[in-house]
């Protein structure tokens, strides 16, 4: 059913099995996994079906130190969430991505590749992509090839592309069920715990028509989205000050984003080297689109983290007409004359930084809930993984004959140039960690210390990857669905 919440009368209490909070990806993942069946469960979603600006500006927020996208304009708070607007591209996390490396510190999820294996195969069909296979070989097209490296430093992948609007594929099925009640125009203000903050007993919710009313629930989960959940944990300070979930004063610290930019410029040594594997083209219902990222053996061996380099338009570098004038004028040898030289994007994974956080400020929205400020901070080595791995791709392509690629960046591990942007990806706010002193969610996703609280969405990756963060957060989200099926069995 959906509902709208304008209509509950004041002071009501709704009592429901499971209470999702968050109609995004994460959350419409996790309510269709009960619509039909005995449980009773209702997702508070802040928007209504479509945009409204009063209700975007209660994203609104400060950003401070390293400039960010305004905050209202990097996701989008209506039913749905920020899949309204995103680009689609999905790619799952690679097994390195998993694993402690000594030398990347706070890395290391509770389980590997294998335990999310499943759940990533279930996350392709709720997003409409194709098999659960992102390898070159199965993608590769005839005359199409992927580079033909000599060495295995740098190795070919695909994104497959299907930028699904959540809401309008799956509201239908909602509405229908009727053991699920979406209530719109919904905002949860604070999650009220129990005296020692060990049950969430209700959730405050407020409408903007000045509604008041609370949900009781035997599990709550929190899927707002990876600056919002800090957010709101933060902002449920009833019996604790620092927040829920907060003892530790892990609650909005270690927020990583993917730094995007263009990096590199290649010039081919020939203009008929296949590139088309890298373009982006449909196959099927869906696109794909080729990347290159560095071999497990080389990060380990350089002490790297990971990224993906892809085509991009010339557009986005600054002042791309001189630069590619600059090389040509600087290659030894004259290039293929018909040769036109190639531009990659780069997103870059990176690495958990206690000082890159979330925190509430003393501005409140219009519902009374503190703003938040974002301070995102990248650490030496995540400089030196972007300019190391264009050295790592020159040396590649030189190695196989390829041509030359010229690297578009400074060699030391601070500065960042002016067209370095973000994924609107965010990420790691509520970590996962077995050891409550270390994460904020443990291997479940429910959060340390407290019974019925769980986390959904990319706040609980511990590291990041260099693949965008929806598929996985949605794998997530449906291990979480069967964690909490079992739980209330
Ligand atoms: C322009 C853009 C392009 C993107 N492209 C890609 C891409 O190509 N690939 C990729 O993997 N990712 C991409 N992303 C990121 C992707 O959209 C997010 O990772 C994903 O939507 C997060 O899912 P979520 O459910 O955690 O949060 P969201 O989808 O943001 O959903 C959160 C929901 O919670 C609701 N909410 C917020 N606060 C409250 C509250 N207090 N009470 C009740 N409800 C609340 C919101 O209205 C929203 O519906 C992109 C994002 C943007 C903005």
């Amino acid at each position: 059913m959906l509902n709208d919440a304008r209509e509950v009368p004041d002071g009501t209490l709704l009592e429901t099995d499971v209470c999702i909070i968050g109609g995004g990806a994460a959350g419409i993942s996790m309510a269709r996994e009960w619509a039909g069946s005995s449980l009773d469960v209702t997702l508070l979603e802040s928007g209504g079906l479509a945009s409204d600006p009063r209700t975007q500006a209660l994203y609104r927020g400060r950003v401070f130190g390293r400039s960010y996208f305004r905050l209202d304009e990097a996701r989008t708070r209506h039913f749905g969430g920020s899949t309204n607007c995103w680009h689609g591209m999905c790619r799952p996390l690679d097994p390195l991505d998993f694993e402690e490396r000594a030398w990347v510190p706070g890395s290391g999820w509770p389980f590997g590749l294998a335990e999310l294996r499943p759940h990533y195969e279930r996350a392709q069909r709720v997003c409409g992509l194709a098999a659960f296979e992102y390898g070159a070989e199965r993608w590769t097209l005839e005359g199409e090839p992927p580079i033909a490296f000599t060495d295995d430093a740098i190795e070919s992948r695909v994104f497959q592309i299907a930028p699904r609007r959540f809401a309008s594929l799956y509201g239908q099925a909602l509405e229908r069920a009727r053991n699920v009640n979406v209530q719109l125009n919904a905002n949860l203000i604070e999650l009220e715990a129990d005296a020692d903050a060990r049950r969430v007993e209700r959730a405050q919710v407020a409408t903007l028509a000045g509604g008041r009313f609370a949900v009781r629930a035997r599990h709550f989960v929190l899927a707002t989205g990876g600056i919002e959940n800090a957010r709101l944990l933060l902002a449920s300070r009833g019996v604790r000050s620092a927040g829920l979930g907060n003892d530790f004063d892990l609650v909005g610290r270690h927020f990583m984003e993917h730094p995007h930019l263009v990096a590199g410029a290649w010039l081919p040594s020939s203009a008929s080297i296949p590139i088309g594997f890298y373009r982006p083209r449909r196959a099927g219902e869906i696109h794909v689109a080729g990347l290159l990222t560095p071999s497990a053996r080389v990060q380990r061996e350089e002490r790297i983290l990971s990224f993906a380099s892809f085509f991009s338009r010339a557009a986005e570098l600054p002042d791309f007409e001189g630069r590619l004038t600059r090389f040509i004028a600087e290659m030894d040898g004259a290039p293929d004359p018909a040769s036109r030289a190639v531009f990659f994007m780069n997103e870059v994974e990176q690495a958990p930084n206690p000082w890159s956080r979330v925190r509430l400020t003393e501005e409140r929205d219009a519902l009374g809930v503190p703003r938040v400020q974002l301070e995102w901070r990248l650490s030496p080595i995540d400089k030196r993984t972007l300019w190391q791995g264009q050295r790592l791709l020159a040396r590649s392509l030189g190695r196989a004959g390829l041509g030359r690629l010229q690297v578009l960046l400074e060699e030391d591990e601070h500065s960042w140039p002016a067209n370095l942007g973000g994924g609107r990806h965010h990420m790691g706010t509520t970590r996962m960690h077995v050891d409550p002193r270390h994460g904020v969610v443990d291997a479940n996703c429910r959060v340390h210390g407290v019974a019925n609280l769980h986390v959904a969405g990319s706040s609980v990756f511990p590291t990041s990857g260099s693949a965008n963060p929806t598929l996985t957060l949605i794998a997530l989200a449906l291990r979480l669905a069967d964690h909490l099926k079992r739980e209330l069995r």
